[in-house]
């Protein structure tokens, strides 16, 4: 029997071979030939003030927290349906995450439901962008201008997207990409903070490079080298970018080919939305988003678990996503809810993601045939 994996991280061919140049080159650490470059695509790509490798996404978010100059019991607005590292970021410096519910349609954070969770304490607010699909970011700008919050996009799955024609990423003061091996670009573990708000760019490479001034030093800004601020060393080295290097060039092809991977999975799975068995995922019309996952909703935590299971036994491999962060132990003891989080435990129960990377094209009807059949 034939297995199929739930993810299989792509390779474009050039990976090592960016490696042994790098190699060649004699440079190793970070912010070399291969790091500029992907800081230029990046850049170029998204219209970003200023792009910076980082060793992870979550890197990238405590960066963020850094810059915001969140303090001890400072609070900041998230969605309970997210990665750990988004509301960990914070607690590392004190901060409360405040978790908010997310919408049924987009599994986004409703942002209906931020102002109602504004304290006196309130700094930021950080919206994840699900799927790659971006949260209502005209609303949740207006409404940190408002109060004069920072908004910190958790764009770990959305490189390539966008929300009104702008990159997820760079429509808040700051944005983290992730390039770890399950997402779309990749380097195995690594990613980026996006800055989009100039003032902030300065601090953030001083904070990258272990609080010292050395980036300035290099550019022949300073004329000492010298410990100025908290930092730590959240640059990666120049394998690392080298090996990125070769997936941004292909990025646009990369993105391309999981549309379609997406589209086919959304098209075959139509007839048995219609007979109420399933509820395909649901895109608003001003977001693109870049094929990064394919989801599911089945009517109930038992279904879900038997299809699991069943699919298994035929070699397919699916999961689940987040547990909400604010029923997890480390929720309930950094964290709390503003509201029910009542969409966050319905939907998080019944959401189940079947296998998305290039190549598995010609396994699409063989996985939603054995679907239509369990359901
Ligand atoms: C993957 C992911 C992260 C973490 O990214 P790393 O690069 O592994 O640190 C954070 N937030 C979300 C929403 C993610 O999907």
């Amino acid at each position: 029997m034939m297995n199929i994996p739930f993810n299989k991280p792509y390779m474009t061919g050039k990976e090592l071979f960016y490696i042994a140049k790098a190699n060649f080159n004699n440079m190793l650490a970070g912010d070399g030939p291969f790091t500029k470059r992907c800081h230029e695509w990046l850049e170029e790509k998204t219209g970003t003030k200023r792009a910076l490798l980082t060793h992870s996404c979550t890197a990238a978010l405590e960066m963020a927290a850094i810059l915001a100059d969140i303090q001890p019991g400072d609070e900041v607005i998230l969605p309970s349906f997210t990665f750990v590292s988004t509301a960990n970021a914070f607690v590392l410096r004190g901060g409360v995450p405040v978790f908010v519910d997310i919408r049924p349609d987009t599994l986004n954070m409703d942002e209906t439901k931020i102002r109602a969770a504004i304290t006196s304490r309130t700094r930021a607010i950080v919206p994840v962008h699900y799927m790659g699909v971006g949260c209502e970011m005209d609303v949740i700008m207006d409404i940190a201008l408002s109060h004069k919050l920072l908004v910190i996009e958790d764009a770990a799955q959305g490189i390539m997207s966008t929300y009104d024609g702008l990159a997820l990423g760079t429509v808040g003061h700051m944005g983290a990409y992730s390039f770890h091996e399950t997402k779309n670009i990749i380097c195995g573990e690594g990613g980026a903070l996006l800055i989009n708000d100039d003032s902030l760019a300065e601090r953030a490479e001083i904070i990258r490079e272990k609080g010292t001034n050395r980036t300035q030093f290099f550019c022949g800004q300073v004329d000492k080298y010298t410990w100025v601020d908290i930092g730590s060393s959240y640059l990666p080295g120049e394998l690392i970018a080298a090996f990125l290097w070769a997936q941004m060039e292909e990025a646009e092809s990369i993105t391309a080919r999981r549309l379609g991977v997406w589209k086919q999975y959304h098209e075959a799975l139509e007839p048995l939305e219609k007979v109420g068995k399933l509820r395909r995922p649901s895109i608003p019309l001003n977001c693109q988003h870049n094929g990064h996952m394919y989801y599911i909703l089945l009517n109930s935590l038992e279904i879900r678990t038997r299809v699991i299971n069943e699919l298994k036994k035929l070699g397919i491999n699916t999961v689940f996503h987040y547990v909400p962060l604010h029923s997890s132990p480390g929720g309930q003891k950094f964290a709390r809810t503003s509201g029910l989080m009542k969409n966050t435990e319905a939907l998080s129960d019944r959401l189940l993601r079947l296998p998305l990377w290039l190549g598995v094209e010609d396994k699409i009807e063989q996985i939603t045939t054995s679907l239509s059949v369990l359901l």
